[in-house]
């Protein structure tokens, strides 16, 4: 048992470390990242929208605008919004699905809901004056509510659904991008703002003989209702009959494995790494508590978070969730240990104990037996999302529910009828990949489109051999151009809405600024950009050591983890709350000198 100073910890800390190590080593490999598959060329299927009817068709757009959003999940809404709100009415959104909502017109999956509190998740909640029912709202809740922002704003006037960005380009003459679709629109703006999502990207797993299964197989966030029966809150009564297979135990499997274990017939659950589950906690929204909230009330609510967990302690802790009470763990060990123990020391303890917390809480539910033992997850809580359930651990009491731990390695190979784990082959009829999404993927990639700055130089060249970016949002070369969602060399949060909020106001005020001041073209000099990076340097937060220790995800690059502020996993190291400074200063006082701003009629240097 490991020595301390003070209220000694009731586990051995030595011990777990190896054990961590041991697990982790389980599950590396050598392909890493390239484990997985793109969902195009012979698996574009699984991409295919389920939610809208066949056969859509219209005319081709051709128009001139000030705005081109490409985009219309809460990234490409909060920028909508705020262009409103600055007056800008000029603008187009374009968007693949059918509706607004991104991820989660998607994710309609059985049991889908969000892990981070509603009140401060669902975006422009005072705006539009939706009151979340629960704190934990489900998808459906969340999806309604990107709609009534699209309605509150008007932005389904602007919006052109079910349509594809094939390119982008920039007419230096004309001082336009030109938008291509592939419903042939032909779109002019003179600003263009792109907001992907970091969960757009289906991933599938590379397994040998994926192809060659005859059965139903279908992606978590493409759910096929027709086949399962029932809708997202649960009653899937077609699958009485069935004997279905889910890969994948991450956030999404833990949501939606508790629904199908009710109605399949039998039930597998293949495990690769075990998710750690900590309690959920909803609750019902006291409307009266929340209507009573003075003004300004949900971004006091979403900063009281993000300073939480950002080391920043506060007063008092507003959301009072799982996330945060790990920090005010810390804070409370370091006070105890009276200057003895660092914040990564005291990280390190407060970690241990939730783990233990949370391999308890298996036995609790399960016993002793092997398969609660082999859902006890090995590794520090936030190496992998941490998940918050109350009923996937009791689904494995269940007679039709079988977890099939893979030890580490994955299944193995699709035959035909089954899938295949140790050289056994467990027949199914259905197989969902709950296997997620490509990450850390920039927005170009994930939208598949091509973007061209000036000179003709494309976005990728651009992203080849260490990124040169300002704020992770604009990019010299590539004039009047936003991404709002940029993690890289920009910032990222558990509450990404609170992140993407932050960089949609970055892309409305510089927008409205070229637009009021008759600006042609604005975008950083390289300069600028050289001095973000040494910023961003300098702000460097070294993850490096946290993050070869964790079992391999997506969150350390399957275990490649390149913690370089030029490579993904480089976001300010300050927190997106010293970032949303850093920016507001920088508009206020170096947009002028750190951007090249040409009036119309002057080209390019
Ligand atoms: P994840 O990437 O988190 O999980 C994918 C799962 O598939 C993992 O369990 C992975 O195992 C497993 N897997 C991959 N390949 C294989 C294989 N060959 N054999 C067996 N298993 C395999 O995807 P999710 O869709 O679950 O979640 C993605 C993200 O979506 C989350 O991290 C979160 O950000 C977001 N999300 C958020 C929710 C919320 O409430 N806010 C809810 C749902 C999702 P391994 O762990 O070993 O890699």
């Amino acid at each position: 048992m490991q020595d301390h100073p003070f209220q000694g910890p009731a586990y051995d800390a030595d011990a777990l470390r190896a054990k961590y190590r041991a697990e982790r080593d389980k599950r590396l490999r050598r392909d890493g990242a390239g484990q997985y598959l793109d969902a195009t060329g012979e698996f574009n299927h699984f991409t295919d929208d389920p939610y809208v009817a066949p056969g859509f068709t219209r005319d081709a757009v051709t128009e001139d605008v000030d705005v081109l959003v490409v985009g219309g999940g809460f990234g490409g809404l909060l920028t909508a919004a705020k262009l409103c709100d600055r007056g800008i009415r000029s603008f187009r959104i374009v968007e693949q699905a059918g509706d607004f909502g991104g991820t989660w017109y998607w994710n309609r999956y059985p049991g889908v809901r969000c892990d981070i509190e509603a009140y401060i998740y669902m975006p422009l909640l005072e705006e539009v004056g939706t009151v979340p029912t629960e704190k934990y709202a489900t998808g459906a809740e969340i999806f309604a509510h990107a709609q009534a922002v699209g309605r509150h704003y008007g932005l389904y006037d602007h919006a052109l659904f079910q349509t594809k960005v094939e390119r982008l380009e920039w007419d230096e003459a004309a001082a336009r991008w030109t938008v291509t679709t592939d419903r042939g629109d032909r779109i002019r703006a003179r600003f263009v703002s792109v907001s992907q999502g970091p969960l757009a990207k289906v991933k599938l797993p590379g397994i040998p003989g994926i192809r060659s299964f005859k059965g139903r197989i279908f992606h978590s966030s493409r759910w096929d209702y027709d086949y399962t029966g029932g809708d997202a809150s649960g009653g899937q009564v077609k699958l009485a009959d069935k004997r279905v297979a889910i890969i994948g135990t991450g956030a999404t499997a833990v949501q939606i494995v508790p629904r199908l274990a009710e109605h399949a017939m039998q039930l597998l659950v293949f495990q690769r790494t075990p998710s750690a589950i900590e309690v959920r906690n909803n609750r019902p929204t006291d409307a009266a508590w929340l209507q009573a909230q003075p003004k300004g009330w949900q971004r006091r609510r979403m900063e009281n978070f993000l300073s939480i967990l950002n080391g920043r302690p506060q007063a008092e802790n507003l959301v009072g969730d799982h996330w945060t009470d790990l920090w005010e763990r810390m804070g409370a060990l370091m006070a105890q240990g009276q200057g003895r123990l660092s914040p990564p020391q005291a990280m390190q303890q407060a970690d241990f104990e939730k783990m233990e917390q949370i391999r308890a809480r298996v036995t609790a539910t399960l016993g002793e037996g092997e398969t609660a033992e082999a859902l006890k997850p090995w590794y520090n809580f936030l190496c992998k999302r941490p998940l918050f359930s109350d009923d996937y651990l009791p689904a494995f009491q269940r007679p039709n529910v079988t977890l099939v731990d893979t030890g580490g390695r994955g299944v193995e190979a699709m035959t035909p009828t089954g899938v295949c784990v140790d050289g056994r082959e467990y027949p199914v009829d259905c197989v969902i990949f709950a296997t997620g999404f490509d990450v850390g993927a920039p927005a170009h990639k994930v939208g598949g489109y091509q973007v061209v700055g000036r000179g003709g130089r494309s976005i990728q060249d651009k992203w080849q051999g260490g990124l040169r970016c300002l704020h992770g949002t604009m990019f010299s070369g590539f004039p009047n151009f936003h991404v709002v969602g940029g993690a890289e060399q920009g910032t990222t949060a558990f509450n990404f809405t609170h992140t993407l909020d932050i960089q949609a106001t970055h892309a409305a005020e510089i927008i409205h600024y070229g637009l009021r001041n008759g600006v042609a073209a604005l975008e950083p000099t390289p300069e600028a950009e050289e001095r973000w990076l040494e910023q961003v340097e300098a702000k460097h937060v070294d993850h490096e050591h946290f993050y070869e220790e964790c079992t391999p995800g997506f969150l350390n690059n399957e275990g490649a983890f390149k913690d370089r502020p030029t490579y993904v996993g480089g976001t300010y190291g300050g927190g997106p709350l010293e970032y949303e400074a850093v920016i507001t200063g920088w508009r206020a006082e170096r947009l002028a000198v750190d951007m090249d701003i040409r009036p119309l009629g002057r080209t390019a240097p």
